[in-house]
């Protein structure tokens, strides 16, 4: 039997008063999973009796040094670890709440910081992690259990502690706000290194994250960030001993430097999404999802269209098709010359993009070549073969080339090369079943989206739930609170059965 001391009494009375003062007890059934709205509470009284502040003022996630960092993490999931699940969730709507409301005001200071993508669509990427991430609802929906002669079991997700986080250029605030509530929903505290060239705003969101779980439950650098990021520090990041997991987003840099550190790593890492046309396709609908997924945030997503494939008896529909949904055509010289500019190709390795260019207006690229269209213009497109500059690097930007392809299989062998093994994004136009299967099975991706714009397949206009981080390079997929949890198993041999 169980004995009795003041730890445990302390802790029981703890619990009472978390469950009393966040008005949900731990009874109430979960959310389900998919797709769960932010419940938000609002015009909360502060709730942190137990590990409430110290009377040091708050560092609020800042910090310079790695060490001190992660020491300050630890503290806060120590801390975290003592609360209910259902303040928990209330944590990670605090973010999510924050995301909605100060999407804009976040989304516009994210583009004056790194002055790449479409500003319109800031404001709405920020919102989208208050409105599809995963939070607790997610995780407590996978408890598993088993009771029969032997007893019960019960398996559970346990917290990691605490976890290294690296953010991209691209998406600097919303993947970190992302992670942030997939990983506390889970139980844990993180330290991130943003992109240098995102630091400001990604160390901005986590002092308003961190002020905001302050101000209510008193605990103080659940997320914390390195303010002056170097790739230095995020080795000494991956490297501390005191971080059990790390999860990257970004290109093949970072994932190979975080497979290399001995640590288990969540990689989100690089994509060059193909998209299959073929002949049975409903064309304009084709080309209306293609500038839809390839011009959001001027193709800086990494799941983006980034080269078409059309069979030959539709090619020319297909990009009349184009420039009748809007995009400018241009010609094979075009491209080439377009390419030459935006386009680096090494002696060696694969072609990448001129990081002048990333996420610019597609008048800002025409312009390079001495072309005139007007800023509504989202998109370029124009032929290129399928070995051009343009099909086999990740360009992320607004111009796509099109490679016309003798048949549907010669499509997709040319779709396969491109994508590089990646395993992260297709997508394919048809109405054909077989050529759906084929090709699903053929390109073996994260995402498989067909019919529709490629970010259907996070969330934007597809069932299903979204992250930004979609570890295709590791195998976790689009990650959810699960991607950071342990499992554990607990067993009562021979006892506790009631029935
Ligand atoms: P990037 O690889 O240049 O940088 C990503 C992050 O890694 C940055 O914080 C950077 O400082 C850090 N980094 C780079 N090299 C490193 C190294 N050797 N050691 C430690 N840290 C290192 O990428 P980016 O330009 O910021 O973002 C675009 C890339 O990210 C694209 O390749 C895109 O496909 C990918 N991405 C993937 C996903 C996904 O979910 N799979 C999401 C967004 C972006």
């Amino acid at each position: 039997m169980t004995q009795l001391n003041d730890q445990l009494v302390r802790d029981m009375v703890e619990k009472v008063l978390q469950t009393i003062q966040s008005g949900w007890g731990s009874r109430q059934a979960p959310t389900p999973g998919k797709s769960a709205p932010p419940p938000v509470t609002v015009g909360y009284a502060p709730v942190h009796a137990a590990g409430a502040a110290t009377g040091a003022a708050p560092r609020l996630g800042q910090f310079t040094s790695v060490d001190e960092a992660v020491a300050a993490a630890q503290a806060a999931q120590a801390a975290l670890a003592r609360r209910s699940l259902a303040q928990r969730e209330e944590i990670c709507n605090v973010i999510r709440r924050i995301c909605i409301d100060q999407a804009e005001e976040l989304g516009r200071m994210e583009y004056e910081e790194t002055r790449i993508g479409h500003p319109p669509h800031k404001g709405p990427k920020m919102a989208t992690v208050g409105k599809v991430v995963q939070g607790v609802e997610w995780y407590r929906t996978q408890t598993g259990c088993f009771s029969g002669d032997h007893g019960i079991t019960l398996e559970e997700h346990g917290p990691w502690g605490v976890i290294a986080v690296v953010t991209p250029v691209t998406h600097s605030l919303p993947t970190l706000a992302c992670n942030a509530v997939q990983i506390i929903a889970a139980g844990n505290a993180l330290v991130c290194n943003p992109h240098p060239s995102g630091k400001k705003i990604a160390a901005h969101g986590a002092k308003l994250f961190n002020q905001a779980i302050y101000d209510r439950f008193g605990i103080d650098n659940l997320i914390c960030v390195i303010t002056d990021p170097t790739i230095e520090s995020a080795n000494a990041l991956f490297r501390h001993r005191d971080i059990p997991l790390i999860c990257v987003t970004g290109g093949p840099g970072v994932v190979a430097a975080a497979l290399k550190s001995g640590k288990r790593a969540v990689c989100a890492g690089p994509g060059n999404p193909p998209v299959v046309v073929d002949a049975s396709a409903d064309i304009d609908n084709a080309a209306r999802c293609i500038i839809e997924g390839a011009t959001f945030d001027n193709n800086l997503l990494c799941l983006s269209e980034k080269e078409v494939f059309v069979e030959a008896p539709v090619y020319e529909s297909f990009m009349a098709a184009m420039e009748k949904a809007g995009a400018v055509r241009l010609t094979a010289q075009q491209m080439n010359e377009l390419g030459r500019i935006c386009l680096e190709v090494p002696p060696e390795g694969h072609a990448h993009a001129n990081k002048k260019f990333v996420g610019a207006e597609a008048c800002v690229l025409a312009q390079q070549i001495g072309l005139s269209v007007p800023p509504s213009c989202r998109l370029l497109f124009g032929p290129t073969t399928a070995d051009h500059p343009w099909v086999q690097a990740e360009q992320m930007m607004p111009c796509l080339p099109v490679v016309k392809a003798d048949t549907f299989e010669q499509a997709v062998d040319m779709a396969k090369q491109a994508e590089h093994g990646f395993g992260h994004t297709a997508v394919l136009h048809s109405r054909l079943v077989d050529h759906m299967t084929a090709m699903g099975k053929a390109m073996n991706t994260t995402l498989f989206v067909k019919n529709g714009p490629s970010v259907a397949g996070n969330g934007a206009g597809g069932e299903g739930y979204a992250s930004f981080s979609i570890a295709c390079t590791t195998g976790e997929g689009i990650t959810t609170p699960l991607t950071f949890t342990r499992f554990r198993r607990c067993i009562m041999v021979d006892n506790l059965r009631i029935v």
